[in-house]
């Protein structure tokens, strides 16, 4: 009888876990690798590999850019040698969803980083600019996207993210008050900008499987490199 009680209780627990186990992932699909990507969704253990995972479907990654309400438009595809080139091009615009332009305008990434860098613009930049300076940023610097080169430029070895424009390089922003956080300048700054730096470079690391910052090396000193590099479903990242 005693022994009975005591399985009549594990198994309830055990039923209990299993029904609390169930509603915790339909609570967090952000922190699952299986569920279907969503822009509406919080950022979680998995948005980078999900949003690289797009650059293989690009109408899916187009669809759920206008179910966010983005402005950004398909732009033209182009090759450039037989190792560069995108079909999935995205020219990024301003406005609904999208807060901050990007300078100079006209840029154009594949529809991952674009996907990328549309949350990275709601959910950090303008968090963080509010928190630390009180302001927007309305402006993101940058320099491009789509270049035809091998990592640093070499001649040999395997080709940077920018060959397909799955990469982009920031170089700093532009607040509504006229004032500008660089990279550059600013990485070693004031207390406020060096922490607005450090926690943008820690939100872009949820969103892109890459990111380079100047604490990675010297080459890095003047940008942060993001890419959406495909590193599989499990979720792996760099982030330096
Ligand atoms: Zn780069």
């Amino acid at each position: 009888m005693r022994r009975g009680a005591i399985w009549f209780v594990l198994l309830s627990l055990l039923v209990v876990a299993v029904i609390e186990l169930r509603a915790w992932f339909d609570r967090h699909p952000q922190d699952l690798p299986w569920t279907r990507l969503d822009l509406h969704d919080p950022v979680g253990r998995f948005t980078a590999a999900k949003l690289a995972a797009l650059g293989s479907s690009p109408a899916q990654c187009r669809s759920l850019l206008s179910a966010a309400g983005s402005p950004d438009r398909p732009a033209p595809s182009r090759t450039a040698g037989t190792e560069c080139g995108y079909e999935d091009g995205i020219r990024l615009g301003l406005g609904r969803a999208r807060e901050a332009g990007f300078s100079p305008a006209g840029l154009v990434t594949s529809c991952p980083v674009a996907s990328a860098l549309l949350l990275w613009d709601e959910r950090v930049i303008q968090p963080a600019a509010l928190h630390h300076f009180g302001v927007a940023v309305i402006a993101i610097q940058h320099a491009g996207s789509f270049s035809c080169r091998r990592l640093y430029g070499r001649n040999a070895g395997p080709w940077s993210e920018h060959a397909t424009a799955d990469a982009v390089d920031i170089l700093g922003f532009r607040l509504a008050d006229g004032r500008t956080v660089s990279v550059l300048r600013d990485w070693r700054g004031s207390a406020e900008e060096q922490a607005f730096l450090r926690r943008v470079r820690g939100g872009a690391c949820r969103l892109f499987t890459t990111v380079l910052s100047p604490d990675y090396n010297a080459a890095h000193r003047d940008h942060l490199h993001l890419d959406t590099a495909n590193r599989g479903p499990a979720g792996w990242r760099a982030c330096r």
